[in-house]
């Protein structure tokens, strides 16, 4: 019996890697009284038959999942915003943080097409990602054009399994492609754009870059807070998680209460407006959700 991760699903088979070596194998026994579905992402225990095909016994506890495209088991979202075409959008990159940072997955904000950027909207760009970075996230600029950061991007793919995520066009595809060129990866990016939906059901494959696991589709393809409750979507923002320590009522939503410090924040400029207005946008949205039955 061996241990390993579902790297790739097609088909009724199941390409288990484990030690380097790649088996492929049906599901059978256990797993199926618990009506559980093996997903690419699983760690799962299976037994060889041969050199190259076995059998899943196990699967192990998630620590999370996604639903479009289908992956268990994500570390890390690096979260792709184009420093223009499209133009930079905090409101965008909030939503992904939040929805991000609910499935326990750690967010790295990825700014491409810097080589776009004229002297003074680069330090408008960087001013953003210094405010980003004092929240506490990673924040990694490049260009995929004149190859800027894109070596400090391989270090935060190390032993992890990543899924990339950002609205179409903003340069995923190109970013893995110098990442990895010999990836042919246009059309796989492409087929599964944000809001497109069609391509619901295609098959995700994990693949190597580096020391690290990358899903071949991007994530979060939808951007609904539909899992989110409002009492949680505070914790979601690190720096109003800091401030609200100082406020009077535990569990402080921040919107009309008394001696809310977020609010004092807000208003000395300690967090930037737009954070919070996109918190206040999110909270509504959560709170005119149409209740699920
Ligand atoms: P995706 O939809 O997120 O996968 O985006 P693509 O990688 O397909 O890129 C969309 C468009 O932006 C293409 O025309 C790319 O050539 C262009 N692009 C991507 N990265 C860069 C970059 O770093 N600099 C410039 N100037 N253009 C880029
Ligand atoms: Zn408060």
């Amino acid at each position: 019996m061996a241990e390993g991760k579902i790297i790739k699903a097609l088909s009724g088979f199941y390409y288990v890697l484990s030690e380097g070596q790649i088996t492929q194998c049906r599901g059978r026994g256990v797993f199926r009284k618990n009506k559980v579905t093996p997903l690419v992402g699983d760690y799962v225990e299976f037994q060889a038959e041969n050199e190259t095909e076995g059998y899943i016994l196990k699967v192990f506890e998630r620590k999370n999942e996604l639903v479009r495209p289908p992956i268990a088991n994500v570390d890390q979202a690096i979260l792709v915003f184009s420093a223009r075409e499209p133009d930079f959008s905090t409101g965008l990159l909030d939503r992904f943080l939040v929805l991000v940072e609910s499935k326990e997955i750690d967010p790295l904000i990825c700014i491409t097409k810097m080589d776009l950027l004229k002297q003074d909207e680069i330090q408008e760009v960087e001013k953003y990602a210094e405010q980003y970075r004092s929240f506490g996230y990673e924040v990694v600029a490049t260009s995929s054009k004149t190859e800027e950061g894109i070596e400090e991007l391989a270090p935060y793919m190390r032993d992890k399994t990543s899924v990339f995520a950002g609205q179409s066009g903003v340069g995923k595809s190109s970013l893995l492609n110098v990442i990895k060129p010999e990836l042919e990866l246009k059309t796989a990016m492409i087929s599964s754009h944000l809001g497109r939906g069609k391509h619901t059901t295609r098959h995700v494959e994990l693949i190597h870059i580096g020391d690290g696991l990358v899903a071949d589709t991007p994530g979060f393809s939808s951007l609904e807070f539909t899992d989110i409750e409002v009492e949680d979507l505070p914790h979601y923002f690190p720096e109003m998680v800091e401030a609200s320590e100082q406020c009077k009522f535990r569990g402080c939503l921040h919107i009309n209460e008394p001696k809310c410090a977020v609010k004092k924040a807000v208003e000395t400029g300690d967090i930037p407006g737009y954070r919070y207005d996109h918190y206040l946008t999110f909270h509504q949205e959560i709170k005119d959700r149409k209740p699920r039955y």
